[in-house]
């Protein structure tokens, strides 16, 4: 078993669009570029940034779903299975499972939810054919769904029921890493807690893997062991969560988490303003990606991209000024 469940080396992804009219130039999307993360057996990694910062689309690329336009992502040691070869594609299906943020959207509404979680042990035939509905329901009472529910469709139950689902669904199969993309985001703080609660329980009870995408520091704070910072498609900051959490290093996580409202005022962060709008991805702006933005700006940073450096155990910072904690 390698050490590291999911290693990703360099990946980008960019998208061709299409023309706005007939004499337009194409344009390409560079929504990430150069991100190398890796995922270790049992280890929880959160992938944080703003909207629009690339984060679902890594998450796509290293769960197979999309194709990676330069770099590498292997799985177990191995690449991940091209598109196109079904079966390995289904073989590999079963280890590593992706939650989407949009359950209506992940589950057919015209199936009960029993047949849906059923439906996965049918594509990946596991266990015997008469066994296959006990085993959803008893996947779905291990998130807390009871067997009253079985026979409901999608619209019939509620968000944080059909979140559960969804878990139920990427489970059943016994994987060994989860692609969680903003699982709970949907869902009102209540069940927030309760579905993140679930999550970790299940992670200690099954030693589960697992990539969370969320713009929730909090959220990512409680649930996560190492945590990774997005920025316009660019990984800016990695770091063990307590690390990250009490000394950011990059002038950009030090503002997201200066955003995050706490509740004691005397564990408020100096406030780090940003100026204007994250630029667009269509035109990424040379040297480091963030200056346009970034209040501690030098000339060199718009001239020269900063290359991550380690400045304390597993903590890498892409800044030119950023220096180890004292
Ligand atoms: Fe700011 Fe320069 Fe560091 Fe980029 S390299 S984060 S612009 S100080």
């Amino acid at each position: 078993m390698a050490d590291h469940l999911l290693e990703a080396e360099a990946v980008g992804r960019s998208f061709l669009l299409r023309r706005r009219t007939p004499f337009a130039r194409r344009r390409l999307l560079h929504a990430v570029t150069g991100v190398s993360l890796s995922v270790g057996v049992g280890e929880t990694v959160g992938l944080v940034g703003e909207s629009g910062s690339g984060k679902s689309t890594f998450g796509r690329v290293a769960a197979g779903i999309l194709p990676a336009s330069a770099g590498s992502v292997r799985f177990a040691g191995a690449p991940l299975a091209p598109l196109r070869d079904t079966a390995a594609r289904r073989r590999q299906a079963s280890r590593l499972q992706l939650v989407f943020q949009d359950t209506l959207g992940a589950l057919n509404p015209r199936l009960p939810i029993g047949r849906q979680v059923r439906e996965v042990l049918d594509i990946h035939d596991l266990h015997p054919r008469p066994e296959r509905m006990d085993r959803a329901a008893a996947a779905l009472e291990e998130v807390g769904i009871g067997r009253a529910l079985l026979a409901r469709y999608p619209h019939e139950i509620s968000g944080g029921q059909r979140q559960r689902v969804v878990i139920a669904r990427a489970l059943i199969a016994g994987p060994e890493l989860l692609v969680c993309d903003e699982p709970v985001s949907a869902l009102d703080v209540s069940v927030q807690a309760q579905v993140v609660a679930l999550l970790q329980a299940l992670r200690r009870e099954r030693g589960l893997a697992c990539l969370f995408i969320s713009h929730d520091l909090r959220v990512v704070r409680q649930v996560c062991d190492r945590v990774a910072v997005m920025y316009l498609g660019t990984i800016v900051e990695q770091a063990p969560r307590a690390s990250l959490y009490a000394t950011p290093l990059h002038p950009y996580t030090q503002a997201l988490l200066a955003a995050v409202p706490v509740d004691d005022p005397r564990l408020r962060r100096p406030r780090t303003l940003l100026m204007g709008e994250p630029p667009s991805p269509l035109a990424p702006p040379e040297g480091c990606r963030f200056h346009p933005r970034c209040p501690r700006a030098v000339p060199r940073c718009a001239a020269e991209a900063p290359a991550p450096r380690e400045l304390a155990p597993g903590h890498l910072v892409a800044c030119h000024l950023a220096e180890a904690p004292c």
